[in-house]
Order: C-alpha cells, then sequence, then structure tokens
C-alpha cells in the first residue's frame, strides 16, 4: 500500500537532525515503512509567494536518506502523471519527497483540485502536522475527500496532551506569548484571557501592546491593523507588557532586565505554563537573554505542568542549552509541542480545520 504522509518540515536552523519537528517525522516515516508500505511525503517550508529554491524541500533528501537507510526520492515537479507511474515502479518501504506544496496557489487556497491530483498518487492519507492544523490549505483539508484518512502519532499525542491543559488548567496558569507572527498570535488573546491568569508578552504581540499603550515602539516589529480589534482589552490587567526593553536602530529586539525579573517573578508562581514564541531576536546572542530568562524561570519552577511550543521557540531553547535540563527535570509534566499558532489556537478553544476535517471522517 502507499501512504501519502502529511508532515512538518518548516525547520530553519541548518543542523536540523536534533529538531524536534525532524524527529518526529522520521519516526513517523519509519512507523509505516515497517510494515512494508510506501510513503508518499507531503510538506511545505516558508511562505513562499510562488517558486522559491531558498524554500525548496530538496535539502531534507540527503539527510533523510542518511537516517532513513535508504534513498529517498525527489519529486521536484508536480508531474503527477509521471510521479504515479514512478511510486508504482518502485518496490516496498520506498519514501517519496513531493517539492514544497505552497509553492502551487492551490495549496493555501484548499483548492479540490490539487487534494484530487495528490490523492492520485496513493491508498491512504495519514496527517502528522499538527503545526499547519490551523490552516486550511489542500494537503491538510480537501485532502481527506478523496483518500481514507487517518491522524498520525504526533498529531494524537498534541490533541491529548493539550486537550488536558484545554479543559483543566491548574491555576495560575501563566502564558507566555512572542515571535513575530503577530497576527496569529495575538488572534487568540481575547480568547485565552478568560482562562489565563497571567499573558505575558514579548517580541512583535508585546510590541503591539505597547504601541497600543500609547509607548513610542519606532519601527519595531508589530500589527497595526490589530490595534482596533484589540481596543477592548489593551489595558485589561492581565496581560503584562515589558517594563524596559534593548534597542538597536529604533527597534525594540528583546526585553530588559526589569522585565526578566517581573516574568520570572510571575512563572515562579504558576501551576501551569504555556509558552510560545521568543522573547526578542534570540538569533543575535546580545538579543537573546530574554528569551534565555524565560526559559530558566520555566527550569526553576519544577511543579507546574508545562506546554512550550512554535518551531522558534523549540530552537531557541537549544540553542540556549535549556532544552534538555527542562526535559530531564524530575516530577515534571512537561510537553514539548510542535505547534506554535496551531498550539495557541487550539488551546484558545478555536476549531482547527484540519482536525475538523479528520473528525469529519472519525478519524480523530
Ligand atoms: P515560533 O516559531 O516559536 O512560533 P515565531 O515564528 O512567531 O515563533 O517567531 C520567531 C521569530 O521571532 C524569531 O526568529 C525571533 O528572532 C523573532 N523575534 C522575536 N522578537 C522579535 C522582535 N522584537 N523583533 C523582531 N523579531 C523578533
Ligand atoms: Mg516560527
Amino acid at each position: 500500500m502507499t501512504y501519502l504522509l502529511r508532515l512538518n518540515l518548516d525547520i530553519k536552523e541548518k543542523n536540523f537532525k536534533d529538531n524536534l519537528r525532524f524527529k518526529a517525522a522520521v519516526s513517523t516515516i519509519k512507523a509505516i515503512q515497517k510494515r512494508g508500505h510506501k510513503v508518499v511525503i507531503l510538506s511545505h517550508r516558508g511562505r513562499p509567494k510562488g517558486k522559491d529554491g531558498t524554500l525548496s524541500l530538496r535539502p531534507f533528501v540527503p539527510v533523510l536518506s542518511r537516517v532513513l537507510n535508504r534513498k529517498v526520492v525527489f519529486m521536484p515537479d508536480f508531474n503527477f502523471d509521471k510521479a504515479k507511474q514512478k511510486i508504482a515502479a518502485s518496490p516496498p518501504r520506498s519514501v517519496f519527497l513531493l517539492e514544497n506544496l505552497r509553492f502551487l496557489p492551490g495549496e493555501n487556497r484548499n483548492s479540490q483540485t490539487l487534494a484530487r491530483q495528490l490523492s492520485t498518487l496513493a491508498d491512504r492519507y495519514i496527517n502528522d502536522d499538527f503545526a499547519t492544523a490551523h490552516r486550511e490549505a489542500a494537503s491538510v483539508v480537501a485532502i481527506t475527500k478523496f483518500l481514507p484518512s487517518q491522524a498520525g502519532p504526533i498529531l494524537k499525542a498534541e490533541v491529548k496532551n493539550l486537550s488536558r491543559v484545554k479543559n483543566n488548567p491548574r491555576h495560575p496558569l501563566v502564558v507566555i506569548i512572542g515571535g513575530a507572527k503577530t497576527e496569529d498570535k495575538l488572534g487568540v488573546i481575547k480568547n485565552l484571557l478568560p482562562k489565563a491568569d497571567w499573558i505575558l508578552l514579548g517580541g512583535g504581540p508585546a510590541n503591539t501592546f505597547l504601541a497600543g499603550r500609547g509607548f513610542n515602539i519606532g519601527k519595531s516589529l508589530h500589527a497595526p491593523a490589530l490595534l482596533r480589534e484589540l481596543k477592548p482589552i489593551i489595558n485589561h490587567k492581565k496581560i503584562v507588557t515589558p517594563i524596559d526593553w534593548l534597542t538597536e536602530g529604533g527597534k525594540i529586539l528583546d526585553i530588559g532586565p526589569e522585565t526578566r525579573a517581573l516574568y520570572a517573578e510571575i512563572i515562579a508562581q504558576a501551576k501551569t505554563i504555556v509558552w510560545n514564541g521568543p522573547m526578542g531576536l534570540f538569533e543575535q546572542k546580545k538579543f537573546s537573554h530574554g528569551t534565555e530568562a524565560i526559559a530558566r524561570a520555566i527550569l526553576k519552577n519544577k511543579v507546574a505542568r508545562t506546554i512550550i511550543g512554535g518551531g522558534e521557540t523549540i530552537t531557541s531553547l537549544g540553542i540556549l542549552n535549556t532544552r534538555y535540563k527542562i526535559q530531564d527535570t524530575k516530577n515534571r509534566n512537561l510537553f514539548l509541542s510542535t505547534g506554535g499558532g496551531a498550539m495557541l489556537d487550539f488551546l484558545a478553544g478555536k476549531k482547527l480545520p484540519a482536525i475538523e476535517a479528520l473528525r469529519k471522517k472519525h478519524a480523530l
């Protein structure tokens, strides 16, 4: 049998063998292969507008081939007839990787035509990409109409672990939101407010609130289009914004030392912690201290049930050398989520299109 497998390979770091999403993807591929099936991998990278060589999935071919111990066949041209023939002629356990689906305009339009074309490549479909579950895309929603569909092990584990915190958080619940995808992340704050005791902001979300609270944020990353919508909650007491920050070239690029201390103090009280989004431009060492302070505060609080999610957030834990320290802490109830925006949407009680599509098929 041939399985169409939707995975998340939206990974930015160069050395990605230890990446959470990559390791999860490999374990799912292996599990399907072990039963003698062929696997056709569907995935995306970044937010390309049309074809963009810098966002190709080709760099994954040698690494996947090495860890799977067999040559992975790359299919760069979306020639579905040719691909179908190649797959049919291949031996059991063969693995194919399709080029970045977002190169095709139909992907993010949830095109039925594209979904039908994809479905001709396989007998069954498995979605194991939680991080894209909040998108209405052909390879995660429309596809379920054309093939018998299942939820993969990563997706199932995400739903199980996040549901516990969503339905039954122990209080105080401290939610930390930073990063760059400001529109996506701020969109859920209103829904999270009734549940959370504190929402600590960094990155683009913090800058947007600071602007709304009357501070001059210069050219800092923020989402001005959201300010009107946020007006009713802009001065809400549960939403904590930085009290000092680091700047360069007129941009706020990290939270400052007093904010680090304030956030650490609040995190120390938490019984549940949810974190998505770095506090600053952590890729540059001088702007990594805010993000590191959050990781250290989480490390210190050994009782809180903790969920940390998001591509760059998990990467930052690795770079700042805190990931395994947090994972290894005894008695800690920790879940590392592959999702950033998807995780926040799920916790806020929003319906995720890909999960709804699978539920309609009784696949979840
Ligand atoms: P995640 O992948 O964890 O969900 P995002 O994709 O939303 O997080 O954002 C991660 C990016 O946000 C990082 O590359 C980081 O450099 C950037 N970032 C954080 N704070 C700022 C800031 N103040 N200004 C510009 N970029 C920021
Ligand atoms: Mg990201």
